[in-house]
């Protein structure tokens, strides 16, 4: 039974005031004290100081898709296109256009498309990890396997593993809860995705987490323009338990609100040759999926990012299961409008942070992309935005004692932010420093955790 008491400048639960020369104690992977104090019990454990930064609990990333971590920058959005673009010169469809093809040239270039999958999960799980993550909600496709994500764990510490890690990390550093994406522009694709998903489903019947696979699945109806109505419904009622979660792309572009609303737009010569009849008739307006989705046990709206203040005031009714994902690097990308952040504060509509994919992001931090909402949002401060990816999705997923909060109980999965040579003496002088930080690491990583000597 490891454990360890940490001494630090600084500890920042988030939802409670920061601590100033604080200890942390635990104890095989959780958290038994924190405070300005430590009590005598504690005395006689191995101790160690660490300087120059502060501890948060771990990062949630509440929308990713894993399998495009093998991309190495995004890809471009605003080049001209034969489409008239809707909104800066940036198009969605032009993106989605290349996210396709490049999955075609994959097909069709003879390699082994299960390995390319799985090496670029393996990749997204172990990059998310470096960066603090410790909870990443992921759109998945066909193939994809729960196998793969306990390989991951071999990519993890390498040979550095110590009594001081194993004090602070007991089982998983990072947890991946899967939605399984779902699309019906035709029929075949509807059954196909709706079948894949019933398999896996089937698969984890008993609904439980093994390892770093967070049951049980998700489901993800990919965007209105992707998945109809009854599609959308029919996942409902498979998520409807306790636990049950769905994840979909809402009101993401103007030209997806063009061709839901109107059949016009960009997207309409992009995605007339996939769609069949039925789904035509079935395409549902944000109205509609807003509503089917109040009826979720819990839904994550991806994006969001033309909500109208309308639709923010009647998302406020069911604030206990709708909850929106702002990815702000990726917003940036697509050089969209304004985010309605203000309107989704002040409705007090739960939002949270997300990357999204190295197909819209230059990597998986969330730090970052902490980093990007506070500085476009300064009024809303860096508590709200740093709330957006500790607990307050924790709290939302029912998963507090398992990653995002710094509690007496939870487990010791947190973050380190060195705040190098400056002197920080103030609450809101660390949080200005913090958004100075180059990075945020996993507490396990940091370098004196392994090389202090124990006491
Ligand atoms: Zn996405």
């Amino acid at each position: 039974m490891a454990s360890l008491v940490i001494e630090s400048d600084w500890i920042l639960p988030v939802e409670s005031p920061a601590i100033r020369g604080g200890f942390l104690v635990v104890h095989s992977g959780r958290i038994a004290h924190f405070g300005t104090d430590l009590p005598d019990r504690y005395g006689s454990w191995p101790r160690v100081r660490l300087t120059g930064g502060a501890i948060l609990p771990g990062l949630i990333n509440s929308h990713c898709h894993l399998e495009f971590s093998d991309i190495e920058s995004p890809l471009i959005a605003s080049e001209p296109s034969a489409a008239k673009s809707t909104n800066g010169g940036a198009s969605m469809v032009r993106w989605l256009g290349k996210v396709m093809a490049r999955r075609q040239a994959l097909i069709h270039s003879g390699q082994d498309l299960e390995r390319i999958k799985k090496d670029a999960t393996l990749r997204g799980i172990r990059e998310a990890w470096s960066t603090a993550t410790r909870l990443v909600v992921d759109n998945v496709t066909a193939p994809w396997s729960a196998d793969w994500l306990e390989e991951a764990l071999g990519g993890f510490f390498a040979n550095e593993r110590s009594d001081l890690i194993d004090a602070l990390v007991c089982g998983e550093p990072i947890l991946v809860r899967p939605c399984v994406e779902l699309v019906d522009v035709n029929q075949a694709r509807g059954h196909q995705t709706w079948s894949y998903a019933q398999d896996l489903i089937s698969r984890n019947a008993d609904g439980k987490s093994t390892g770093v696979y967070q049951g049980p699945i998700g489901l993800a109806p990919h965007a209105p323009y992707t998945a109809s109505k009854p599609l959308v419904a029919r996942a409902l009622e498979t998520t409807i338990h306790p636990a049950g979660l769905i994840s979909m792309h809402l009101a993401e572009s103007l030209e997806e609100l063009e061709w839901i609303e109107q059949r016009a737009g960009p997207m309409e010569d992009w995605i007339r040759p996939w769609i069949d009849t039925q789904h035509e008739l079935e395409i549902g307006t944000i109205d509609e999926h807003l509503r089917l989705l109040s009826g979720s046990h819990r839904a994550l709206i991806a994006h969001g990012n033309y909500l109208s203040d309308y639709q923010i005031k009647w998302m406020a009714n069911y604030r206990d299961r709708m909850a929106v994902v702002y990815c702000p690097r990726t917003h940036k990308h697509f050089q969209h409008a304004k985010y309605p952040a203000n309107q989704l504060a002040a409705s007090k509509v739960p939002l949270f942070l997300g990357t999204d994919s190295r197909a819209s992001n230059p990597d998986l931090s969330v730090f970052e992309e902490w980093k990007t909402a506070c500085r476009l949002f300064p009024e809303l401060g860096p508590e709200y935005w740093m709330a957006a990816c500790t607990f307050r999705p924790s709290a939302f997923l029912g998963l507090e004692s398992s990653v995002g909060t710094l509690r007496v109980g939870s487990r010791s999965v947190l973050t380190w932010v060195p705040l190098g040579q400056a002197s920080v003496v103030t609450q809101e002088a660390l949080w200005e420093a913090m958004l100075g930080a180059k990075e945020a690491i996993p507490l396990e990583m940091f370098h004196s955790l392994r090389t202090f000597p124990a006491r």
